[in-house]
């Protein structure tokens, strides 16, 4: 059995986390967003594969959705009296995370090769692979111009108006592994990620689309809108910017023609004929994973679901 499952950081971590715990070890292969890759005070920070690492290591800070848990933030302070911008919060524990990546990449390691040693070291039963080596990253067009992702999520809180997003490296190679992983899977997930800045961008990786596309297994979403805004972040204004509807609906017609079955929450069930005339299956039930109980269980329903 194998399964491959398309995640950013937050949202997609913890359905990433709810299959692990339940498929048997090495079943489970996570294509991670790098499009909101960036550098900080010379370290390669890649936040979403951290977040995908420290959950299935078992390190996640689960309240917080990202970091360590029970970090500090000592250097992050000292960097903060030395005058130095600090709006990009850093623990002490994820700062050697940074680091090591940072070193290996420049001795000569490719993302996806730094990734394994770290998923090893980490005894991870599970493969992570960035969508990609190359540089790809995401762009918020706003009426002043552009802005790197991380300026217009951490820094301004996603307050500026967006006109649009674009993706600086569209059309770059998949990391070895990535399409034969989806074309061989038995069930594919997209997790409740955002689907403009935390999905969008591996769909523009170059074949991911074709290789979706042409998978005859089951392609299954799950909504990171619940009634009529995001479960936490961005993504309802991003959704708005691009002309859809935020709900559950307008991701469905975000991603419509790529799934076949589409998971909504259970107070969602007005919109189940709606997304169900696009051409998926719906299954409403609780789509919420505050607890390692929940994102377990929506992981078990959701094959129970797919693959009876
Ligand atoms: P980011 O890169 O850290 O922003 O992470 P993602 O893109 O993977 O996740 C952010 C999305 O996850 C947001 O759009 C949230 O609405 C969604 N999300 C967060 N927690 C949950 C949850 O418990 N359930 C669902 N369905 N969506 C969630």
């Amino acid at each position: 059995m194998k399964v491959v499952a398309l995640s950013g950081g937050v949202g997609g971590a913890k359905i990433l986390l709810g299959l692990y715990r339940i498929l048997p070890p090495g079943s489970l292969t996570a294509i991670v967003n790098v499009a909101d890759d960036f550098e900080w005070h010379g370290l390669h920070i890649s936040p979403d594969l951290d977040t995908a690492l420290y959950a299935l290591a078992g390190l996640s800070d689960y309240g917080r959705g990202w970091g360590i848990a029970g970090d500090t933030f000592n250097m992050l302070e000292a960097l903060r009296l030395l005058g130095e911008p600090s709006w990009f919060a850093v623990g002490d524990r994820d700062l050697a995370t940074h680091i090591l990546r940072t070193r290996w990449l420049a001795e000569g390691l490719s993302l996806s090769e730094v990734t394994a040693r770290f998923t090893d070291r980490l005894r991870i039963a599970a493969t992570i692979l960035p969508a990609t080596n190359e540089t790809l990253r995401t762009w918020i067009r706003h009426p002043g111009g552009v802005m790197a992702f991380q300026e217009y999520f951490v820094l301004n809180r996603w307050q500026t108006e967006v006109e649009g997003v674009e993706f600086q490296g569209s059309g770059c190679d998949p990391t070895p592994g990535v399409l034969q992983a989806i074309e061989q899977s038995d069930l594919f997930v997209v997790g409740p990620s955002n689907p403009v800045v935390s999905i969008w961008p591996i769909l523009h990786v170059k074949g991911v689309r074709d290789a979706i596309y042409s998978l005859r297994s089951a392609r299954v979403g799950i909504s990171p809108i619940v009634g009529g805004s995001a479960v936490s972040g961005p993504a309802g204004k991003l959704l708005k910017a691009l002309g859809y509807q935020v709900s559950a609906a307008g991701v469905a017609q975000f991603y419509s023609g790529l799934l076949t079955h589409f998971v909504i929450h259970r107070t969602d069930t007005d919109l189940v004929g709606r997304i169900e005339s696009l051409g998926m299956r719906v299954l409403a039930t609780d789509i919420i994973m505050g607890s390692l109980e929940s994102k377990a269980r929506l992981a078990e329903e959701i094959l129970q679901w797919v693959l009876n």
